[in-house]
């Protein structure tokens, strides 16, 4: 990790110190209402990562064009990382849980979303379900944090795919371009997840309504059993697209990102969901798009261009 460990900064400032309520700096929640269902954005912090890992089969001078263009630093990245909380029919449904506990992989600047939800006045006990967009640690490594389990209902229901769990078995990673470290932390995240929450799981195929208006549909791709959740109510939509969409997949769409273990079906699911997506106006939130990462997509030429929604006060 010593590679790593350099281009990591340490916390700036108090929105990044781990503490949350009215001393945090900025804001970590933005609501949102698609029709009657009930919206939340929560940041679980940001992930530096080196750079690479936006487009590991792009040259690196062109990688080096687009974060000169975006003023970003050349050496690391900071993914943001956003859960979404959705309430609907009498149901409260936590889509994804951030990074959790730093599995010694340095990256104490994530993990936030239980203090966040608290700040946010969400009690754990009041999650009735859980959508997990795949099996990636930053996706449910908060609900391993010491103490959580205890404080979630017995009867909690856990969404996923049945490729995702299944691909956890044997997972291969032979088409990923992590940094070293990564590959074993993920592999025994997923692992430890399954036995202690495997009684809650609750699997489907493709496609799978939980609540009104709340469909999770696998699109494989990131991983075999990576979904999307789509939100439609009263005419509104929004899509939370988890890991289809990363910051530089607007501009560039064909760009492997370094933790899709398919980065061409990626690639292919990116690239259909976007074109539908400006096709059809509705919005777009993604894991590790910008906080709070609500917009549109517009096409733009051959590729795409990220419209961030003016914030509503
Ligand atoms: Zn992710």
């Amino acid at each position: 990790m010593s590679q790593l460990e350099t281009k990591i900064r340490p916390p700036e400032n108090s929105s990044h110190s781990g503490r949350s309520g009215p001393e945090e700096l900025v804001p970590s929640r933005y609501a949102v209402q698609v029709g009657d269902i009930e919206v939340l954005i929560i940041s679980d912090g940001v992930l530096p990562l080196p750079t690479k890992m936006l487009g590991h089969n792009a040259a690196e001078a062109d990688r080096a064009a687009w974060l000169g263009d975006m003023f970003l630093p050349q050496d690391a990245f900071d993914w943001a990382l956003n859960v979404v909380l959705v309430r609907s029919g009498g149901q409260t449904i936590l889509v994804d849980a951030g990074l959790g506990l730093d599995p010694d992989l340095n990256l104490p600047r994530a993990g936030q979303l239980i203090k966040r939800l608290e700040a946010a006045g969400i009690d754990l006990g009041s999650v009735t379900d859980v959508v997990l967009t795949h099996m990636h640690m930053d996706h449910i490594g908060g609900l391993l944090v010491d103490g959580v389990k205890e404080r979630l209902r017995p009867d909690l229901r856990i969404h996923a795919a049945a490729a995702e769990a299944k691909f956890w078995e044997a997972p291969d990673f032979s088409h990923v371009a992590m940094p070293p470290g990564f590959p074993d932390a993920l592999r025994a995240t997923a692992k430890r997840f399954l036995a202690e929450y495997g009684s809650h799981l609750r699997l489907f195929d493709d496609e799978y309504e939980l609540a009104p208006g709340v469909i999770v549909r696998r699109t494989g791709g990131h991983t075999p059993g990576h979904s999307v959740v789509r939100l439609a109510s009263r005419g509104e939509k929004l899509t939370f697209a988890g890991d289809a969409v990363f910051a530089v997949g607007f501009e560039h769409p064909d760009w492997f990102n370094g933790f899709e273990h398919d980065p061409e079906e990626a690639a292919r699911v990116r690239i259909n969901l976007l074109r539908e997506l400006a096709a059809n106006g509705e919005q777009l939130v993604a894991t590790h798009l910008p906080f709070p990462s609500v917009g549109r997509v517009a096409v733009d030429g051959d590729s795409f261009r990220w419209v961030p929604v003016f914030w509503d006060y």
